[in-house]
């Protein structure tokens, strides 16, 4: 009989892939079998969280992913990519965040903040940033959206970017940028580029907002201390970002007025259905560190998972996770097609904002599951679940949290505002 980790190599493959995509994701699920999942805790510095030992696990098993093609995976072969389809790029980010999700945040980050020149159909800023991506050093990029004054705000359809305080004026051939963001991943550490949404004038609503890529090393970008956190300590970094008269040319503005407002929702779409790879990973690791741990752990006599209340509780685990992993890919599949419009839009948004919604909850449930199955040993540090249990709770609260999310889900069946 084929072993549970057969049938899950064979049920992703079954998916979309072709046999040839397929290898990839199987080198990478290899790579982190091998080398990230024993040492996942390091990744955290360990118990006492040691920034020595956390930077230098992370730099070398980055590197180790950039090596089998992770950060170039998504991209043409004409920039030196791989050119796996998006679906392949959903199962990486499923198996990276499998070991943790604040690595796959690292990496996923740069195929999000690519996706506005995609969009935009800018083949310049792509020739620009792309052949650094496909090289062979691990890079990071940003994009910043929070502001103090709110997340969810900016991101609310209804809204109109109205609420944005980051204000980017036309001088001659510069956009001068004004402002201040506040959590975006890989703030302070992105080497490529920082995607930035700012407003040429909040009055002008749709029309005012302007994405602008801003370089790392642009006069008058600085940064905050990093955050301290209650999960993803050292993997993902999060500052404030102040800009003060930061000058970029013009032509880094991704768009051009209305345009880039219908991006900037397209982001918010594809970031949130690009979350629930992240939640299943997650979910699947808890979900097979308690399979492995009530095997061998007896009450009386028997093995926890062979008591009829625990394998309800796992049953039931394993029939969440697989149907929250269905919602997903079906809406990845919707957005893929091309037949429902952009992902910005609200019969797509909707989709993706709900499925992110339910995917995170059915992640949070089975963690705190796990725990409960565990007893003490689930609550320990080195059975990791409590780590996960840290980690993905972020996963529920960015990109506007399940209040901004459920209301997005209702937009997509009738338009309301408040
Ligand atoms: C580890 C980490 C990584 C992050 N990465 C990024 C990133 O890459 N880029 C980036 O720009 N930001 C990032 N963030 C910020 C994150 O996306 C925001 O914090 C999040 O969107 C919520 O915004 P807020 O904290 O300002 O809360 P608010 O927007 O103030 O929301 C507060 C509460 O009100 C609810 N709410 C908001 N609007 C409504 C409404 N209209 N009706 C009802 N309820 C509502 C929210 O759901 C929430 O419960 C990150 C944060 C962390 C901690």
């Amino acid at each position: 009989m084929a072993s549970t980790a057969d049938l899950r190599k064979k049920y992703l493959g079954a998916l979309d892939a072709s046999d040839e995509d397929m290898q990839i994701v199987a080198a990478v699920r290899e790579y982190i079998d091998k080398e990230i999942m024993p040492r996942r805790r390091d990744l955290e510095g360990g118990w006492h969280r040691d920034e020595k030992i956390a930077k230098e696990t992370f730099d070398k098993v980055h590197k180790g992913l950039v090596d089998i093609g992770v950060q170039r995976a998504i991209y043409p072969a004409d920039f030196g990519g791989l050119g796996v389809g998006g679906m392949v790029s959903e199962m990486i980010y499923d198996e990276i965040s499998r070991a943790d999700a604040g690595l796959a945040t690292h990496m996923g980050i740069i195929n999000w903040v690519m996706l506005p020149a995609l969009k935009a159909g800018r083949l310049d800023l792509l020739q620009e940033f792309v052949p650094r991506i496909c090289d062979d050093q691990p890079h990071g990029c940003c994009m910043a959206i929070t502001e103090p004054s709110g997340g969810a705000n900016t991101e609310d359809p209804t809204l109109h970017g109205r609420t944005i305080n980051t204000i980017a004026r036309l001088e001659g051939d510069e956009w001068v940028i004004n402002g201040h963001k506040i959590w975006p991943s890989g703030a302070s550490v992105a080497d490529i580029t920082y995607c930035t949404i700012c407003t040429t004038d909040p009055a002008k609503g749709d029309e005012g907002i302007a994405l602008i890529y801003i370089p790392p090393d642009a006069r008058g970008m600085s940064f905050s201390k990093p955050f301290e956190k209650m999960g993803m300590c050292w993997t993902d970094t999060n500052t404030e970002i102040f800009f003060d008269n930061v000058r970029v040319p013009k032509e880094n503005r991704v768009a051009g007025p209305g345009e880039d407002a219908k991006i900037l929702h397209d982001i918010v779409g594809m970031g949130r259905i690009g979350t629930c790879g992240f939640a299943l990973g997650a979910a699947q690791a808890c979900f097979e560190i308690v399979l492995d741990w009530t095997k061998n752990r007896e009450i009386s006599g028997r093995p926890v998972r062979a008591r009829s209340l625990h394998a309800g509780i796992i049953g039931e685990m394993a029939l969440k996770i697989e149907s929250a992993r269905a919602y997903a890919m079906q809406v990845n599949r919707m957005i893929r097609s091309g037949r429902y419009g952009s992902p910005g839009e609200p019969f797509l948004l909707s989709k993706c904002s709900g499925a992110k919604n339910y995917v995170c909850d059915i992640t949070l449930w089975v963690a705190n599951k796990a725990m409960e199955l565990m007893g003490s040993y689930g609550y320990a540090f080195d059975y990791n679940i409590e780590k996960y249990l840290r980690d993905v709770k972020i996963l529920q609260l960015w990109l506007g949290g399940p209040q901004r999310g459920i209301l997005d889900t209702a937009l997509g069946y009738y338009p309301f505002t408040w």
